[in-house]
């Protein structure tokens, strides 16, 4: 069997924006799909890599091609094609995924979810998602939603643009994003006050993270990530560096989580086990959370993951987009070790987001959990219904 083709149909899917649904096809009429959250060019650009090689023998073809990736967003073609590779290994060999990943430590998956901030009470006046009552009233609504999520998680600090929002806030006067800027008292005060609110809310009966920058200067991050140990978050991401930040700082990290209680997560945006040798190897965080969309895809995750675990790091990774990635994030978190937490579910505001695809038994997320699916590949087919509704004006459905 030879990979015959790459396509990629571009959606933009309110609430989400662009993603790239990529389909590699094979000479025997079996095809696997990812999905790339980067501009369809990127994709493109590995299809001569591909076409003419065995698409089950995936280590290699990812030697060739990982050349081409880099942090995020340049590592998401790279990823979204491994991701394809898996799909259609499984089909040809019959299996699900984690199988090929040494077979499932869990039957169901724990999700976590993004909540953002808050609800805007006053729709003329933008600051008012910011206050903790605004806070407190999306806590309260997405505590109560149907996937019953056990973990949420919230945007503070420079993320979402919170400390923004506050005056003199912090010394930041032209965001440049990502941010690096040193945060005033008040600023400070106004972190500590949302975070209050939402345990308010969610008590201990709902787990708390914050995703807090980049970048807040380092004596700045110290200060909240202290401030906070009382609040027993699960974590605090990206005080430093993250997002979008093409470095890690790993000296920095190191020095901030040996001086609090609070768990510190980084890691979104690397590509590659390479960068997380060192935040890994040195523990200079808690948590780490890869990507299956930017880090290279599944098995590098799963990798991460095994190697976190001898370091006693735990791993709860990110996740953006449609229900492809999703599934990634399934096959993979199935077969991770105990360090593993969660991961993200970042679309509950996202309309028709499981119609994406067909074949797998819905709600995907019941009690915060997804099953583990038992069909070959990733499990799925994407819906060209739906596909269709949403492809960027001049696209076509893999014609
Ligand atoms: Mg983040």
């Amino acid at each position: 069997m030879k990979i015959k083709d790459l396509k990629v149909a571009v959606v933009n899917v309110p609430g989400l924006g662009r993603i790239g649904i990529v389909r590699v096809d094979t000479d025997e009429g079996v095809y696997g799909y990812g999905e790339a959250h980067c501009p369809r060019d990127h994709v493109l650009r590995l299809r001569n890599f591909l076409v003419g090689q065995d698409p089950t023998n995936i280590s290699k073809i990812m030697l060739h091609v990982q050349h081409m990736g880099g942090f995020k967003p340049w590592g998401s073609a790279v990823s979204a094609v491994e991701m394809a590779l898996w799909d259609i290994t499984g089909k040809v060999f019959g299996l699900p995924v984690y199988r090929f990943l040494g077979g499932k430590n869990r039957e169901k998956v724990r999700v976590y979810c993004d909540c953002g901030v808050g609800v805007p009470l006053d729709p003329s006046d933008p600051a008012s998602m910011f206050t903790p009552e605004a806070y407190a009233e999306k806590a309260k609504r997405m505590k109560s939603l149907p996937e019953g999520f056990t973990i949420l998680k919230f945007d503070i600090g420079f993320h979402g643009r919170q400390l923004l929002s506050v005056k003199s806030g912090s010394l930041e006067a032209e965001p440049i994003y990502p941010t690096k800027g040193h945060v005033t008292e008040r600023g400070l005060k106004s972190e500590i006050a949302i975070v209050k609110a939402l345990k308010e809310v969610l008590g201990d009966e709902v787990g708390l993270a914050l995703d807090c920058g980049p970048g807040q200067s380092f004596p700045s991050a110290l200060k909240l990530a202290k401030a906070l140990e009382p609040y027993n978050l699960m974590w605090a991401e990206d005080l430093l560096t993250g997002d979008y930040s093409p470095y890690t700082e790993v000296y920095l990290y190191g020095l901030l989580s040996r001086r609090t209680t609070t768990p510190i997560l980084t890691g979104e945006q690397i590509y590659l086990r390479y960068g997380f040798r060192d935040l890994v190897g040195k523990h200079a965080v808690d948590i780490v959370a890869p990507d299956v969309s930017d880090v290279g895809g599944i098995y590098e995750l799963k990798w991460i993951s095994e190697f976190a675990d001898l370091y006693g790091v735990l791993i709860a990774p990110h996740n953006y987009g449609l229900p492809i990635a999703f599934m990634a994030n399934v096959h993979a978190a199935a077969a991770m070790p105990k360090n593993f937490i969660a991961f993200e579910h970042h679309a509950t505001h996202v309309a028709q987001w499981e119609d994406f695809v067909k074949g797998l038994e819905k709600p995907l997320i019941r009690d915060g959990f997804v099953n583990v699916p038992e069909k070959p590949g990733l499990g799925i087919e994407v819906n060209e219904d739906t596909v269709r509704k949403y492809l960027v004006e001049g696209e076509d459905f893999f014609e």
